[in-house]
C-alpha cells in the first residue's frame, strides 16, 4: 500500500526519447542532499508514445533501471498521462499512477435524475456546477473502475485532470468536482484543475499573478475541506500541470505550501528534451549541427507541428529566426537562445517554444538524434539535471 502512497511533494518528469530517466533522478537525489523528498514520476501521454513510436513498458524500464544504478530507495511511479477510456489499454501493465483525463466530459448534459440525485446528497454546494461536471466526475469513474478492474484497488495513484480546456475551474467548482468524485469512490490522490491564466509550454507563466496565487491558496484550502467533509485520501494534493518553467508562480506556490503544509505534485515533462537540444547544441561539433538542422526543420513544418498544440502555445513567426541566420550560429548563440534564462536578451521564447513542440522532427531522425544524445551524454545530463534541480525543484521545494 505505503508504495502506492503518493508523497508530499512529487515532479512528473517527461523522458520522451528515454535516455534521462539518471540524470532526472539525480535532480530529485539533489533535493534529498538539501533534505527535502521529492518523489520522481515519469509521465508519458498516449500522444507522446504515439509521436515518438515508444511503448509505455520502456518509461518504466528506463525508471526502474536508473532507480537500480542510483540505488533511489524511495518510492518512484510512472503515470499514464493524460489516459482515457479508449487509451488506457496499452498502460495497464507499466503504470502505476493514471492521470485520468476528461476535460472533454466537462459541460456535457448529466441526466436530470443524476443532479436531483447530487442535489439530495448534497444541498450546500451548487446544482449549476453539478450540471457541469457531473457527466465528466462520471466518464472519470468509468475509467477508474476499469483501470481497478485490471490493477486491483490499491495498486495504483488515481490523478483526476480537468486542465485541457479553455476555462478555469474556480474553488467552489473543485468543491463540486471532489464531492462528485467522492460519490463515485474514485480514491483520488491528486485532482489537476484548470488555473487562471496562460501555462504555455516550456514558457513561464502568462496572467494575473494575484489572482493565480489567490486562486491557488483558495484551492488548497477547498482540498482539505473536502478530504474531511467527503473522505477522500488524506494526502489529496494539487497537481500542476504544463508546471515547468512558470517560474514566476514558483514563488506563490512555495508561499502557498509553507503556510498551509500541503504538497504539491508539479508536471514538467517536456522541459527535458529542450535541455537534451541545450546539451547539443552546447557540445558543439555534429551535436550543434544536429540541434540547428533539428530547428530548420521545425520552422519549415511549424504549422503542423503547432496545430495540435495551438491552445498552449503562443508563438510569433515573426520573432522565429530564419533558418539561414541560425545556420552560422556559434554555440553559445544557440544556447542562449534556447535556455530559459529570461535575464538574458538572447533569450527567444518564441524560438524555444517552437522546439518544444517540435520534438517530432527528433523523433524522425531516430538513431542520428539517439547517437548524439549517447555521444554527449555528460554534457546533455549536467544540463537536465541542472534545470530540474535549480529552476524546478530549488524554487518550489526547497528555497
Ligand atoms: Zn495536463
Amino acid at each position: 500500500m505505503e508504495k502506492n502512497l503518493l508523497g508530499k511533494y512529487s515532479i512528473g518528469v517527461g523522458d520522451r526519447f528515454a535516455h534521462q530517466a539518471e540524470a532526472q533522478l539525480e535532480a530529485c537525489l539533489l533535493a534529498a542532499k538539501h533534505g527535502v523528498e521529492v518523489i520522481p514520476v515519469w509521465n508519458k501521454s498516449n500522444r507522446e508514445h504515439n509521436i515518438i513510436g515508444s511503448e509505455p513498458a520502456s518509461v518504466r524500464s528506463a525508471a526502474d533501471s536508473a532507480v537500480r544504478k542510483l540505488s533511489w530507495t524511495k518510492p518512484y511511479h510512472v503515470d499514464a498521462d493524460h489516459i482515457n477510456f479508449e487509451t488506457v489499454d496499452r498502460f495497464l501493465e507499466a503504470s502505476d499512477f493514471y492521470t485520468i483525463d476528461v476535460a472533454d466530459w466537462i459541460g456535457k448534459p448529466a441526466s436530470a435524475a443524476q443532479i436531483e440525485a447530487f442535489a439530495t446528497r448534497h444541498p450546500e454546494l451548487s446544482t449549476r456546477a453539478a450540471a457541469k461536471y457531473l457527466a465528466a466526475v462520471t466518464e472519470a469513474g468509468r475509467i477508474y473502475r476499469k483501470i481497478e478492474a485490471a490493477k486491483g484497488q490499491g495498486n495504483f495513484i488515481p490523478e483526476v485532470s480537468m486542465d485541457e480546456t479553455d476555462s478555469p475551474q474556480s474553488p467552489d467548482e473543485l468543491l463540486v468536482i471532489l464531492a462528485a468524485i467522492s460519490d463515485e469512490k474514485i480514491p483520488i490522490q491528486t485532482i489537476a484543475p484548470k488555473f487562471t491564466g496562460r501555462f504555455n509550454k516550456g514558457v513561464d507563466y502568462q496572467g494575473d499573478l494575484s489572482k493565480f496565487s489567490e486562486e491557488f491558496s483558495n484551492d488548497i484550502s477547498t482540498i482539505a475541506v473536502a478530504v474531511e467533509k467527503y473522505d477522500l485520501p488524506r494526502n489529496l494534493k494539487l497537481s500542476v500541470h504544463s508546471g515547468s518553467d512558470k517560474f514566476s508562480i514558483y514563488r506563490p506556490i512555495r508561499e502557498a505550501l509553507r503556510k498551509t503544509n500541503a504538497g504539491v505534485h508539479l508536471k514538467t515533462a517536456g522541459t527535458t528534451w529542450l535541455e537534451e537540444l541545450i546539451g547539443l547544441a552546447e557540445a558543439g561539433g555534429d551535436g550543434l549541427a544536429l540541434a540547428k538542422e533539428i530547428y530548420v526543420h521545425a520552422y519549415e513544418q511549424r504549422e503542423a507541428l503547432c496545430a495540435p498544440y495551438a491552445a498552449v502555445i503562443d508563438i510569433d513567426p515573426h520573432r522565429l529566426p530564419a533558418p539561414g541566420a541560425v545556420e552560422k550560429w556559434t554555440s553559445d548563440k544557440f544556447v542562449s537562445a534556447l535556455r530559459h534564462d529570461q535575464s538574458n536578451p538572447a533569450f527567444n521564447n518564441h524560438l524555444r517554444q517552437l522546439l518544444h513542440v517540435g520534438f517530432k522532427v527528433a523523433a524522425k531522425l531516430g538513431r542520428r538524434y539517439l547517437d548524439l544524445l549517447e555521444k554527449f551524454e555528460p554534457v546533455v545530463a549536467r544540463n537536465v539535471t541542472e534545470n530540474l534541480f535549480e529552476r524546478h525543484i530549488r524554487p518550489v521545494f526547497l528555497d
